[in-house]
């Protein structure tokens, strides 16, 4: 039977790796990606009103494409 190296706890070799370690690793992850810096959050925050801002008359234009694709059948 294995252990890690790290902390000593045994595991079954089909997992393939600690799963102490590997849950704190997991932790520290979702704790950093809980607490992203400031800039990158701004970022992103940027990001998704540039894509409301060209995504909304993208779709009225889409709309309004279909709109005149269905006056133009129905004539
Ligand atoms: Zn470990």
């Amino acid at each position: 039977m294995p252990f890690c190296k790290e902390c000593g706890t045994f595991y079954t070799r089909s997992i393939g790796i600690c799963p102490k370690c590997n849950e704190a690793e997991l932790l520290k992850m979702h704790k950093e990606e809980a607490c992203p810096n400031d800039e990158e959050h701004k970022q992103k925050a940027k990001a998704s009103w540039l894509k409301l801002i060209l995504g909304l008359p993208a779709f009225i234009l889409f709309i309004a494409g279909l709109y005149y694709i269905w006056h133009s059948l129905s004539r």
